[in-house]
């Protein structure tokens, strides 16, 4: 991994693939997002910051899941929530 990293992201062996292409809290309500993150400690695939509802944020509050990566193909990158950083791996 390059940059910073926390210990949340140091605890990352194994990066977490999205099970499927959609917003799991999303689907649920008939709304869209715009890009996906998958959550590193349970495997959650939600909706970005960029999305209206912004559902890996509030599961990563809610949760206390720190980590995520982005679901987009083609982009390798984790990110900690409580210490805002980006990692690329
Ligand atoms: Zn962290
Ligand atoms: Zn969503
Ligand atoms: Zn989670």
């Amino acid at each position: 991994m390059s940059g910073q990293v926390c210990q949340h992201l140091k605890a990352i062996s194994t990066i977490r693939a999205p099970q499927r292409r959609e917003c799991a809290e999303c689907v649920k309500i008939n709304s869209r997002w715009v890009h996906l993150r998958t959550c590193q400690e349970c495997g959650v695939t939600l909706c970005c910051d960029d999305s209206p509802h912004r559902h890996a944020r509030k599961h990563a509050r809610d949760s206390g899941h720190p980590v995520i990566a982005s679901a987009e193909t083609g982009e390798r990158w984790l990110y900690c929530f409580p210490d805002e950083l980006v990692a690329e791996y």
